[in-house]
């Protein structure tokens, strides 16, 4: 087996780690993270269980990791992510464990975002010869797939430079992620909901000679949690794109790196069924967030009075230690970092880090 060492990877380690995946049939997942309690609660999990994983920032989570009142939020959404990226380069080391940067959907309007990103990871690169991230999305499957394979090429084109990797979508994944996503249409036959896999035969042609790309395949599924039933998850469509591509370019078997969105709320069975497929990743944000909210509604529950005064109104014992952000936000890391931990048996990874000192 091979071994890197802690911290983040990019590049050809980002790439190994990714063989090691497919190869040992079992996915990382990417967790969506807003601040330092859900960073730290990811890197948590991950050093607990001895497991390699991928921290993740939408546009908004970046965007509030900086900080809802700086005025400007083009800028708060690039401060946000190279702040977040900085957080974790320092730190994941000394947790043991391998960590991939990514960030999430970005799509036409968010272009320039990707961009400025790639900027500032090329300025990392001449200082550390690394990139600060080590891959970003860029979900343009709500534009035709020329335009869509056209921009993918030449965003990819700057990154390979600096050992950057690129995530694409095609076909559309229900339900929305911070303002980015496309509505069910309940009744409707949806088809729009699963990619064809003569698209994905036509984006390995374009970006596979440029450089390493991972594709967000749709097969039914569906940001959020919602009352099932609405669309029927097809893993088996992640089969049939990896099989034409292998018999049309002559590669060997399952030469795509895919990606499954909306890994909240899948049935156990479907997900192992998509990492069979070729899935290294797997997003995962609503079931987190909920991980974290709960515990902390658990313990202002069983805490009431302390959230509402200082001092107990009947001995006057003070308050100070339960409403203390550090006793609350502790439960909601622990809440989250246990999630991440089922995650990762889910996914098979728990225990598999390929980091050694
Ligand atoms: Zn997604």
């Amino acid at each position: 087996m091979p071994t890197l060492k802690p911290g983040v990877v990019s590049g050809e380690d980002y790439f190994t780690l990714l063989k090691a995946c497919k190869d040992g049939d079992y996915a990382l997942p990417a967790v969506n993270v807003v601040g330092t309690n859900s960073i730290n609660a990811v890197l948590e999990a991950a050093a607990q269980t001895g497991s390699d994983v991928i921290v993740q920032l939408s546009n908004g989570g970046a965007q509030y990791y900086a900080g809802k009142g700086l005025p400007d939020k083009d800028v708060a959404k690039v401060l946000g992510a190279v702040s977040a990226a900085q957080h974790v380069h320092l730190l994941a080391e000394h947790y043991g464990v391998c960590v991939v940067l990514h960030t999430d959907h970005a799509n036409k309007a968010l272009i320039p975002w990707v961009e400025a990103l790639i900027g500032h990871s090329e300025e990392h690169h001449k200082a550390h010869g690394r990139p600060l991230f080590s891959s970003h999305m860029l979900d343009l499957s709500a534009d035709p797939i020329e335009f869509n394979l056209g921009e993918s090429a030449r965003l990819l084109e700057r990154m390979v430079k600096i050992g950057m990797s690129l995530e694409i979508e095609l076909g559309v994944t229900g339900g929305e992620e911070d303002g980015v996503g496309h509505d069910i249409e309940e009744g409707a036959d949806n088809a729009h909901l699963y990619t064809q896999p003569e698209d994905v035969l036509q984006a390995w042609q374009k970006l596979n000679p440029i450089g390493h790309f991972s594709l967000a395949a749709s097969f039914g599924n569906v940001h959020g949690v919602y009352k099932p039933g609405n669309v029927k998850l097809r893993p088996e469509i992640l089969d049939n794109s990896q099989k034409l591509v292998a018999e049309k370019c002559g590669t060997e078997a399952r030469p795509l790196d895919l990606v499954f969105h909306g890994g909240s709320g899948s049935e156990t069975s479907k997900i192992e069924e998509a990492v069979r497929y070729g899935v290294f990743k797997m997003n995962i944000d609503t079931d987190t967030q909920f991980a974290f909210a709960s515990p902390v509604g658990a313990y202002v529950n069983e805490n009431p009075t302390a959230f509402t005064h200082q001092l107990d109104p009947e001995s006057g014992k003070p308050y100070k230690k339960v409403y203390d952000p550090r006793a609350w936000l502790r439960k909601g890391e622990e809440g989250m970092a246990a999630r991440v931990v089922e995650a990762f048996e889910v996914l098979g990874s728990k225990g598999k880090s390929l980091a050694r000192n």
